[in-house]
């Protein structure tokens, strides 16, 4: 019996105990491989390899990739000046980027507090920690032109460069006279921040032409952001089109006269406050009027019911678990917490289960569907899939044949029960 078929044969309890035994021993490990690199670079054995430093003895001698070099050298340092980290990390109690987000911040005052109160926490709860403590000024509003992607073979010379708006700070109204080569992307021109939270943004900034040999980042790896700036304020960033450019520029020039001076913050804030308030209405009835029953469409023999959840019942849902999924581990009690817009039945409409307050929770779509998968099985699961790709393909074909209906039209099928909603159709 080889490794892998010795695991596959482990009940459920077996292996996550296993588990934790070998993450156990995986820190205790980390930890002692930490103490061998600052006794190496101590004695600056890596010199002795014909290594220039100690990052390119781990990337070429020892086969470490680059930001593993850069985390267990920089942790490997914070150690040496700070022996109660190599016990902090053996425990397990802060993960090793966790150390490298705090070790410019640590003294020989705040060493011991600092990892207390970083014990337990994820990346993004540590960087939110350094935030409070060492909070950043507010970043100024800003719209930068992102580097062109390979032109798209349907665009053939009639598409012209994105304007380049705004210039560094304020509003988004005049469009600039700036040349590409003005348009520079932000790695290349940021001041530098010895934070480390800073140099983790900086990867996913906009990214430097393709032409430019010192970097490895493609577009793809550019995503939306959120950097926690200090206690309560954050620096949002996300790539959009000029249309939303546009867009925002209009609604800054109309709100100007609320609000005249008013930033990015004001608008996008108010936008998304009037966009959540339509979409809760839409989707749990929240703020509507009551409306008269309709005639029931297809019903569940068992209870004899509509699929169709009662407003209802949806509002009392979202007012009990507040979008938040309800999903708990029975053993720790921990509950999952992730944001949710799925109903979920606990026993499946399919199967008889009722649409009641008492039998439907908001779970996240990936909870959704792994109860989707165990009430169901697995096959049916994937035979739904496929079934759903099949109805989403011709509905593509059709809308593509056809004009655009409105968009209200889609809102009835929004606010359905959503056994899986991303998986579609199974009677949750
Ligand atoms: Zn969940």
């Amino acid at each position: 019996m080889d490794a892998m078929e010795a695991i596959t044969k482990l009940t459920d309890s077996e292996l996550i105990t296993a588990l934790k035994e070998l993450v156990g021993h995986s820190n205790q490990l980390t930890a002692e491989l930490l103490r061998h690199l600052a006794e190496v670079e101590q004695r600056r054995l890596h010199l002795e390899a014909a290594c220039s430093s100690m990052h390119v003895y781990c990337t070429e001698v020892l086969g470490f990739d680059d930001a593993t070099a850069y985390n267990r050298i920089y942790v490997a340092r914070l150690a040496r000046r700070f022996p109660i980290v190599f016990d902090v990390l053996a425990q397990g109690r802060v993960h090793l980027t966790g150390l490298r987000l705090l070790a410019p911040h640590i003294t020989e005052d705040n060493v011991a507090e600092l990892l207390e109160a970083a014990a337990g926490k994820t990346k993004r709860q540590i960087e939110k920690l350094i935030a409070e403590r060492a909070p950043k000024p507010d970043v100024p509003d800003r719209v930068r032109k992102r580097p062109q992607p390979a032109r798209p073979a349907a665009c053939s010379g009639t598409c012209s460069p994105q304007p380049t708006l705004g210039g560094e700070v304020g509003t988004v109204g005049s469009r600039s006279e700036r040349t590409d080569s003005d348009a520079r992307p932000a790695m290349a021109t940021a001041a530098p921040d010895s934070t480390s939270a800073a140099a983790h943004v900086a990867v996913i900034e906009p990214v430097p032409p393709s032409n430019a040999p010192s970097s490895n980042v493609t577009p793809s790896a550019v995503a939306e952001s959120v950097e926690p700036r200090s206690a309560d304020r954050y620096k949002i960033e996300f790539t959009g089109s000029a249309e939303v450019v546009d867009r925002l520029a209009r609604v800054q020039a109309l709100m100007a006269h609320r609000e005249p001076g008013c930033g990015f913050e004001v608008v996008v804030g108010q936008a998304l406050e009037l966009l959540e308030a339509k979409l809760l209405k839409e989707r749990f009835g929240v703020g509507a009027k009551p409306r008269q029953a309709r005639p029931r469409r297809r019903t569940n023999s068992a209870n004899n019911t509509t699929r169709h959840v009662p407003r209802a019942v949806r509002r009392e849902v979202y007012e009990r678990d507040g979008l938040r999924c309800a999903f708990i581990d029975p053993e720790s009690a921990r509950r999952c917490g992730e944001v949710a817009v799925e109903l979920q039945h606990h026993r499946p409409y399919a199967l008889g289960g009722e649409h009641s307050t008492a039998n439907v929770s908001l779970f996240c779509k990936t909870h959704n569907a792994h109860a989707a998968r165990k009430d169901f099985g697995e096959a049916h699961i994937e035979a739904a899939v496929e079934r759903q790709r099949g109805r989403r393909a011709a509905r593509k074909a059709r809308q593509s044949a056809a004009p655009q209906q409105p968009a209200v039209a889609r809102s009835t099928a929004e606010t359905r029960p959503t056994a899986a909603a991303q998986l579609g159709l199974f009677g949750s």
